[in-house]
């Protein structure tokens, strides 16, 4: 059954499970459209975690030439996948401590549909099959075999991943297996994306190769809805990028949209996000976590733990790589 046939036909049950806290949010809520109709001349806008300034190019290209954000995020994230120098996003991302390279994707649009693949293996494009979950099944999540199986039947080609470099990198981690991530350089560059388009309409996708010589099976935060990514296209949109187990824990994305549901900036909600992991941590903040996110109103926002995250932007107002602040100061 097509997903939104099988949405239509769960409709009525769903409304009638809403709480009445929750229905009134709805309806105040909507009144920020108000707001959103006198300044939707800043978008269109696309960003995404790190440096990827190709990939919010592509995303501003689609844009900017009238696309959705649900395509630009889809066409801008595969740019990452598709490049075979990046070892932590797609094909070319370094392995699981056995060897495979086994990959994790999200996607959500405005409609708060949305779709996700973990420990996907032998396909290059992770967030394409995950857009397929969303669009073509009554399901939100594939795993592993059944992932592959379903992107097979969808014409996706069987793709070996594991590049000579990334191989090589684990063959040497294999000699000491003392592996240890080293913060904003290694293991951290997964590209989680926002945009909104000219409509005013919100969408995301976050793809990973995940942690690298995780134990076989291992899935972070990225494919995760709520935790790597979460767009409520009310309030607006948040996308992670760490330790992904840090990120679930607190259900980190979801939290950030909530936190912009009750008042505070883009800005401020990524800070409390980071602050609420800081929290659970109780001073062990040997890890890296980012947090970016957009509003309603086309304004962002970038938070992390260390120093040295940044995210790429793309507006009108320019192509802009943004240093985020950051809990620690160096
Ligand atoms: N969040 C990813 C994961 O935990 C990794 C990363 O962003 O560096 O799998």
């Amino acid at each position: 059954m097509k997903r939104r046939k099988f949405l239509k036909n769960s409709g009525t049950v769903t409304a009638g499970m809403l709480s009445a806290p929750l229905l009134a949010s709805y309806s105040e809520n909507k009144n920020q459209n108000d707001t959103v109709d006198k300044i939707k001349t800043s978008y269109p806008i696309a960003l995404c975690t790190w440096d990827f300034g190709n990939a919010t190019a592509k995303a501003w290209e689609v844009l900017n030439a009238g696309g959705n954000s649900l395509d630009a995020v889809h066409e801008g994230v595969m740019i990452e996948e598709n490049n075979l120098n990046n070892q932590t996003v797609g094909n070319g991302g370094r392995p699981d401590r056995d060897g495979n390279v086994t990959l994790d994707a999200c996607i959500m649009d405005k409609d708060a549909n949305c779709g996700a693949v973990l420990a996907l293996q032998n396909i290059a494009n992770p967030i394409s099959v995950a857009r397929k979950v969303m669009e073509e099944t009554p399901h939100v999540m594939l795993v592993g075999k059944g992932a592959e199986q379903f992107a097979y039947e969808q014409g996706f080609k069987k793709t070996n991943l594991l590049t000579e470099k990334s191989k090589k990198d684990w063959e040497d981690w294999k000699v000491t297996s003392k592996y240890k991530p080293i913060i904003n350089i290694e293991n951290h560059d997964t590209i989680g994306m926002l945009a909104i388009d000219a409509k005013g309409d919100i969408a995301g996708a976050c793809t990973t190769s995940g942690m690298a010589f995780k134990m076989a099976g291992r899935v972070g935060d990225s494919p995760i809805i709520g935790a790597g990514l979460f767009v409520d296209n009310e309030i607006g949109g948040a996308t992670a990028t760490g330790v992904g187990e840090e990120v679930v824990r607190t259900v980190g994305s979801f939290l950030i949209v909530e936190l912009m549901r009750q008042g505070k900036s883009p800005q401020e909600a990524c800070e409390e996000g980071v602050r609420r992991i800081i929290e659970k941590n109780k001073g062990k903040l040997d890890f890296q976590i980012g947090f970016i996110a957009i509003n309603k109103k086309g304004e962002t926002g970038g938070y992390c733990i260390h120093p040295g995250f940044s995210y790429r932007s793309f507006s009108k107002e320019g192509h802009v790589n943004n240093l985020a602040g950051s809990y620690l100061k160096s």
